[in-house]
């Protein structure tokens, strides 16, 4: 089958004014002190705008208010919404809200998407994912928080940490163990836990070398203790033991936006490696004359494009056979789009010296934030071992020969030896 990443004019009129639209409108915002209050007040008439255009939480299905847009679409807005972090915001797109609105939308019951799922999309509640816990995060399968039947209610005990939002949230999504006794592929469970729910402890929001936002727009990382927490039993998402069936299908759409994001990032870092380099002079030339320069250029130009097209190419394989059957692809972004994230802006510090390590640039920040893509969403190692294995069952042992093999040298004299014998026999 063709590949084909291209979309029609419609469409394409649609990115070109989400483009301008982020430059103009909400990349500014970031030269401002904000608290949520104001950024809230500032942002709604933008929000306004951005559903106008049909454009709001474009990643929902079309009967919940979504674009029906399709992964390669979805991920060409990404790219454009990765160029500032507020704009996911503004597009109703953000993380881990975005996400849990799309479990909600999967797996919530009709009460759960009324309750939680719509103020989540309008705004009014902030959310977060509880699942890694400081014994177990890149392999799930070692969660110890239980939650445990007793009549019409769940009663949550656990130790999460990283749980992103957690101390700004109204809700979190908690991951557990509900049947002990089988694998823990089919004993987890998702169950809605309400914030003010007696038991939940907001420890503290672990320090981190990404610091949370400016002005407590962002939540960090809580950790989080659950001590004899007792939620309805309908809190419970979908059925019992499809808690990682619906973390899959939240996660791989996910990877493909934050895959697309990455590279608005790594755009945004390249113009300013590139602006640089074409402007200041050293040692008698701009540094873009410097052949180590053009390097990055070159090199950073190449990783990108790789990037993109294999992003795009996930996205394409997902909209035709579905997530659970391009994971090899998806796997392959995840790794590969972290680490062009990273080099791309740590090449960009470099060739703006002592101003790039600076907080005058957006690029340290955008830096520290880089570090964290190798981790979340599972750590590259993971990916990339899934994807080895992947290609690896494809390939069948090679048999170790109990006889001497001619080498090529050897085969080539006797087929020479032979040629010879035959062209003389008949002399
Ligand atoms: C910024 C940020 C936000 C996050 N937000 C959330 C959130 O909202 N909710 C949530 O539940 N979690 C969240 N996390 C947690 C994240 O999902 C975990 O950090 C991640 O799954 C890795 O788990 P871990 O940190 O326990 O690392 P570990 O499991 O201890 O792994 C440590 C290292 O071991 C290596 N490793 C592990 N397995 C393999 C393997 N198979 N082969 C080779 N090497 C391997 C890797 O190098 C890995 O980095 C967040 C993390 C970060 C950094």
């Amino acid at each position: 089958m063709a590949w084909d990443f291209s979309t029609e004019p419609e469409f394409e009129a649609k990115l070109e004014w989400m483009r301008e639209f982020v430059r103009e409108e909400v990349i500014p915002l970031e030269t401002v002190e904000l608290d949520w209050e104001t950024f809230g007040r500032i942002t709604a008439p933008l929000k306004e705008q951005v559903k106008e255009r049909g454009l709001w939480a474009s990643h929902l299905p079309p009967e919940l208010g979504g674009g029906g847009f399709g992964q390669v679409k979805l991920g060409l807005m990404h790219e454009i919404l990765g160029q500032c972090r507020f704009a996911p915001t503004v597009f109703g797109n953000t993380a881990p809200d975005s996400g849990n609105a799309e479990l909600l939308a999967i797996g919530g019951s009709p009460e759960q998407k009324e309750r939680w799922m719509h103020p989540l999309l309008r705004g009014e509640l902030r959310s977060a994912f509880s699942m890694t816990e400081p014994g177990a995060g890149a392999d799930p399968t070692m969660l110890s928080t239980r939650a445990v039947r007793d009549g019409d209610e769940y009663v949550i005990n656990g130790h999460k940490w990283f749980s992103s939002n957690a101390s700004i949230a109204d809700f979190l999504i908690v991951m557990a163990v509900t049947d002990p006794d089988v694998s823990p592929y089919q004993g987890s469970s998702m169950i809605i836990v309400p914030i003010d729910t007696p038991g939940v402890n907001v420890l503290r929001d672990i320090p981190v070398m990404d610091h949370p936002l400016s002005g407590g727009l962002d939540g960090g990382h809580a950790e989080v203790l659950y001590t004899d927490v007792r939620v309805p039993a309908e809190n419970l998402v979908g059925k019992p033991g499809d808690g990682f069936r619906l973390a899959q299908q939240r996660l791989g759409p996910g990877r493909i936006h934050h895959a697309m994001r990455w590279l608005g990032q790594s755009k945004r870092a390249f113009d300013m490696l590139c602006e640089r380099a074409v402007s200041r002079e050293a040692f008698g030339s701009t540094l873009g004359e410097k052949q180590m320069v053009q390097d990055w250029v070159a090199t950073s130009a190449a990783e990108m494009q790789a990037a993109r097209l294999l992003t795009l190419h996930a996205a394409w394989t997902m909209d035709q056979v579905g997530a659970s059957n391009a994971r090899l692809e998806i796997g392959m972004i995840k790794y590969w789009g972290a680490k062009v994230l990273h080099d791309v802006i740590d090449r960009a510090i470099q060739v703006h010296g002592s101003l790039g390590f600076s907080g005058d640039m957006p690029l340290e920040q955008m830096y520290r934030s880089a570090r964290a893509a190798r981790i979340y969403d599972g750590p590259d190692e993971v990916h990339k071992s899934t994807v080895a294995k992947r290609i690896l069952r494809g390939y069948q042992p090679v048999e170790v020969p109990t006889e001497h093999v001619p080498t090529r040298k050897e085969a080539a004299q006797r087929r020479f030896a032979d040629y010879l014998s035959a062209a003389t026999a008949n002399l």
